[in-house]
């Protein structure tokens, strides 16, 4: 069997560096708020390119608590507008609701299942905010016009950053700008499965803005900048230091993991060749995409998932029912967001996993060209 993503087998590479972080931490006698969570977000802040980087205790939280902050210092307000795509993880949309802001759904492009950025300047009223904007299945969602309709309209452009760390955005002077540094502030998260997964929960906040940083590091901590003094009505969302010392061993190996998840996705594109399947589009192959996942579309999708199956290739389907169609969102059901609803029932996510091995890639590539939909 072709797993999806063999965590096991990731982890494996860095079990003895694993071991002995998590042996540093669980001899020092010290689990939160420590050096460990210090040196990480040290590390992580250098990676991204940013000024600050904040741990915390998984990627909602991540994104819930900077749209508190900008809620703290009055940038917005309970029932102001969050344009958000509308073929995202529910994750980006609770986000917003978990603070009485409302979401503004935008649908995505069809090549890029990123957020059309075209439709967004329609949908800007007095009460729009921020953008929330997601790189999905780890593909930057940016450009220009984006950061320029942002400035002209005085938003904030949030990053929902949690399937694409180290991925990019190469700008006019062709510089690369690193997701989670484009934006006026990012949620990352370590969600075992994602790119840079910790052992267990976790995330991160990265941004410029010093101002932010200090109330999104009180909010995590009870609303506290000084023990038992609460300035605000916070949440206990703290990275724990034996999280922090194992992502900090895996940080360094995420350049690595992303180039052969690169290599995988460069393989399929060369070499599925189907009438019926429709490969990932994308924009500057590497640069812009951390390969999360690699998509494809197809009129059937069930059948071809169960083709897969029977040959012994494990596939995901991400996501199965978009956020404006689950029972949790009544007041949104009756959108119509035809581009989102037909990704939501083509789309099938092959394995890409960084310890797949030559062989295997093979394997999945001859497969799906094998696929007779008639059968
Ligand atoms: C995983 C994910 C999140 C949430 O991260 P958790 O750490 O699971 O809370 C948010 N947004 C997107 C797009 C994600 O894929």
């Amino acid at each position: 069997m072709i797993k999806f993503l063999d965590l096991q087998q990731i982890n494996q590479q860095y079990a003895a560096e694993l071991k002995e972080a998590a042996a540093r931490v669980i001899d020092s006698g010290w689990y939160l708020l420590g050096n460990e969570v210090k040196n990480f977000e040290h590390n992580l802040a250098a990676y991204i390119g940013t000024k600050h980087a904040i741990g915390v205790a998984n990627g909602l939280d991540a994104l819930r608590l900077v749209l508190k902050a900008y809620i703290e210092m009055g940038v917005m307000q309970e029932g102001d507008e969050i344009i958000v795509p509308a073929n995202t993880y529910i994750a980006s949309i609770l986000s917003i609701t978990d603070n009485r802001l409302k979401p503004i759904l935008v649908e995505p492009h069809i090549n890029t299942y990123n957020l059309d950025i075209d439709l967004v300047e329609n949908q800007i009223t007095e009460k729009t905010k921020a953008i929330l904007v997601v790189h999905l299945y780890g593909q930057t969602c940016w450009s220009e016009r984006l950061s320029a309709i942002a400035q002209k309209y005085h938003l904030k452009v949030i990053e929902d950053n949690a399937q694409a760390i180290g991925a990019g955005y190469a700008n006019k002077q062709n510089e690369v700008v690193r997701t989670g540094a484009l934006g006026d502030a990012a949620g990352f998260s370590f969600y075992p499965g994602k790119n840079l997964g910790a052992l267990g929960d976790s995330g991160a906040v990265t941004t410029n803005d010093d101002e932010l940083a200090v109330i999104i590091r009180a909010l995590a901590n009870y609303g506290s900048t000084q023990k038992y003094v609460n300035k605000y009505q916070g949440l206990n969302s703290r990275l724990d230091e034996i999280q922090a010392a194992l992502l900090d061993v895996k940080l360094k190996y995420i350049d690595t993991e992303n180039k052969r998840r690169t290599q995988i996705a460069q393989y399929y594109c060369d070499n599925i060749h189907h009438p019926e399947i429709i490969l990932p589009g994308y924009t500057a192959f590497s640069v812009s995409h951390a390969w999360h996942i690699f998509v494809i579309r197809t009129p059937d999708r069930n059948k071809l998932q169960i083709f897969l199956t029977e040959n012994g290739i494990q596939t995901l389907i991400h996501y199965p029912i978009p956020p404006h169609k689950q029972v949790a969102y009544k007041e949104l059901n009756g959108l119509s967001l035809p581009v989102t609803e037909q990704i939501h029932n083509e789309v099938l996510s092959l394995p890409i996993s960084p310890v797949m091995t030559e062989n295997e890639v093979k394997r999945v590539a001859e497969i799906m060209n094998l696929y007779n939909s008639q059968l």
